[in-house]
């Protein structure tokens, strides 16, 4: 019955196991020192449900989902991945057999068919393996921009194992031309052995075998013990964090008051045990800051450089924020965006966008260190409600018809949430007028709450001003339970996040719905009918609020495929991979030069496409592409916020 004798033509096995032991000491010594850190971090309880958790870990570490979202690199790492999965599987198989099961109680199972299909896996598997080193090591060697594998440590890991492959198909095909097995289940140690120089005669054949052999072993312990020193740890760290972290929901950031007036402890100085487990999978391939809209030669962030540098000053400060040294790595928090498309790029998804806020509430909350600009307009928000500093009363400025007015806190219907942007900026003021009369055509109850509005908390969360987040929230939980709401429709995608998903924290659980889900809940029901009329090239430029954060792409594509007469034309990144407008994560109120050089990029996206619209559900996007229109000059390009789109072509005569 066909199997193989384990070790063949080797002699001094203690030394195997004497080696194997060092290898695992290093090994686990390495991986305590990580738990040990982790231990550093806050205590985060609950969590998703542990159905949820295997379908995170199935998808994003087995099946390797993310990484495959680019064929080059997905193929490579998912090569890499599975071929040492089955020869790991398959050494502790052999392992098991060899050290347990035939000593005790002299039984084995490696033998027969189960033999051969054994040795037909290993091999394939193998030969994956070296084919996906191989592929890795053309990135490195012939793409000098590829940042997967960078500096000493990680060559000497993805040469150890190029060889550790390569050095086991050798021994495998020396023993089968040693012992002269035939062995055409081991396909490549088979075509091997016969290729293998005639020269040899059995003694030096042996000596080769013998000598690969521990060459082989040797390699692949220093590759094992490795292993927690390198970035060869992601293994071991992604695969937890895809178990403990199945981001069910994305963009929502974690609450740092467990009560109205109560802090969490070490809240605000420390990151959790999920963030510095987060921090250990970065494998730091840099696709993160491939797509960063942000990142250019004149800025100062890079996601790949926050995961990096955040690792190495708080293990140096053991996990203590305050701490952290380098004026410039700090700056680069204050560039991010909040837009995630780092995050929907990584290949685990981790969450880059939480940590930057994490970092920025620790300067605003416990050091008082933020941007200039800030400054006004945080006291703007906390004085007068707006971060425009308008105030209460001129909430209602933009309101021009009776019809309108009547709508002010009548409580008949869903509550219609204007925001700041379109109650103030001129540009956003249009907006509103247009969306309620569009309500008022399609006999939709709604109402206002006008001078009772205040911001909605996410310039001051995003901006890590918690406090002010806290209290604009509650004043604004405490508004609606004055007036029974129970459904609210948005303007701005931002306050449609906050409410839908962070108010509920403070007690606040609404149905919240952005205006495009119900306009597109409206037209697909066909109670009014919009005429398909609208005779222009149109693109959609997806929020990232709406987008990434909440995956609401069919609803306003539906809305426009409806009106439009040749339908809508889409932008080379779009969806999921659309970029920022610029404003985000506070930069509509802070920026310098980094908003602009950003929506003039996106601009020139839709001038390419040759569009007369760029068409956007988002008073920041409407107003940073306004920008960008003048300050490009280009003619016949407007930007228009779909509500007024959908005001061109409403059913006449229905107007009140
Ligand atoms: S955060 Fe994700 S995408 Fe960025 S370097 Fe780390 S692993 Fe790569
Ligand atoms: S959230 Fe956006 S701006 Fe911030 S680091 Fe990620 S990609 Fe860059």
């Amino acid at each position: 019955m066909e199997s193989r004798e384990i070790f063949w033509n080797i002699s001094q096995i203690g030394w195997l196991y004497a080696l194997t032991f060092i290898a695992f000491l290093l090994l686990f010594y390495g991986c305590y020192d990580h738990v040990k850190f982790w231990g550093t971090g806050r205590k985060t309880g609950g969590g998703p449900p542990l159905r949820l958790r295997w379908k995170s870990f199935l998808s994003l570490a087995l099946f390797q989902r993310g990484i495959l979202k680019r064929a080059y690199p997905g193929i490579m790492h998912l090569f890499i991945f599975w071929g040492i999965i089955v020869l790991f599987i398959g050494t502790v198989l052999l392992a098991i057999e060899h050290d347990f099961l035939k000593p005790i109680f002299s039984y084995s199972f490696i033998r027969g068919n189960f033999y051969k299909v054994y040795s037909f896996f290993l091999d394939l598997f193998g030969l994956l393996a070296v084919i996906g080193t191989v592929m890795m090591l053309m990135r490195k060697y012939l793409f000098p921009e590829y940042r997967g594998v960078r500096g000493r440590p990680d060559t000497l890991a993805v040469w150890s194992l190029f060889f550790v492959l390569v050095t086991g198909f050798l021994v495998e095909s020396a023993r089968i031309r040693g012992t002269g097995a035939e062995e055409p289940f081991s396909p490549i140690g088979y075509v091997l052995s016969a290729l293998l120089p005639r020269l040899f005669d059995a003694e030096s054949l042996q000596l080769f075998h013998e000598v690969l052999w521990w060459i082989h072993l040797v390699l692949a312990l220093i590759l094992i013990a490795m292993i927690p020193y390198t970035k060869l740890f992601h293994i071991i760290a992604g695969s937890f964090l895809t178990l403990s972290d199945p981001k069910v929901k994305k963009g929502i950031l974690s609450p740092v008051f467990s009560e109205p007036l109560r802090l969490e402890p070490d809240r605000l100085t420390r990151l959790s045990r999920l963030q510095l487990l987060s921090l250990a999978a970065c494998t730091q391939c840099g696709r993160c800051e491939e797509v960063c809209p942000v990142v250019s030669d004149q800025s100062l962030l890079s996601p790949r450089r926050v995961m990096d540098g955040l690792r190495r000053e708080l293990q140096r400060s053991n996990n203590h924020l305050g701490f952290l040294q380098n004026g410039a790595f700090l700056a680069g928090f204050w560039e991010c965006l909040a837009c995630r498309l780092c995050e929907e790029e990584c290949p685990i998804s981790l969450k880059v966008a939480e940590k930057i806020v994490d970092v920025r509430r620790h300067q605003v909350m416990a050091l008082s260190q933020f941007p200039a600009e800030l400054r006004s307009v945080f006291r703007n928000v906390e004085t007068f409600g707006d971060p425009f500093g308008e105030g209460k009363y001129a909430r209602e400025d933009w309101i021009q018809g009776e019809a309108v007015k009547r709508r002010l806190r009548n409580r008949n219907g869903c509550l219609v949430w204007i925001g700041c942007q379109s109650a103030f900026h001129e540009r956003n003021k249009k907006v509103a007028w247009a969306f309620t009369k569009l309500l008022d055509v399609l006999s939709i109850d709604y109402f206002l709450l006008g001078k009772e509005e205040v911001c909605c908390g996410d310039l001051a969360r995003r901006t890590g001003n918690e406090y002010l987040f806290r209290d604009s929230v509650l004043k604004n939980i405490d508004t609606f339970r004055r007036y029974g709401v129970q459904k609210i429709v948005t303007l701005c995608p931002h306050c449609f996040h906050v409410m839908k998903e962070e108010y509920p924290h403070w007690g606040g659980h609404y149905e919240v719905l952005h205006y495009t889900e119900l306009m597109a809940e409206v037209i697909q029901q066909g109670k009014v009918p919009f005429s398909k009329s609208l005779d222009k090239k149109t693109v959609y430029h997806d929020s990232c609020y709406l987008g990434r954060y909440h995956d609401l792409y069919r609803e306003p594509r539906s809305v426009l495929n409806h009106v439009l007469m040749d339908g809508l034309m889409e932008m080379e990144k779009n969806r999921g991979s659309s970029v920022c407008c610029g404003a985000g994560g506070g930069n509509f109120w802070t920026r310098g030069n980094t908003g602009e050089r950003i929506n003039a990029t996106r601009l020139e996206e839709v001038c390419d496409k040759g569009a007369q619209i760029i068409c956007t559900s988002c008073p920041y996007c409407l107003v940073m592409f306004e920008e960008a229109i003048r300050n490009q000059e280009r003619q016949g390009l407007v930007a228009m916020d779909l509500a007024e789109l959908l005001d061109l072509v409403k059913p006449s005569g229905t107007e009140k």
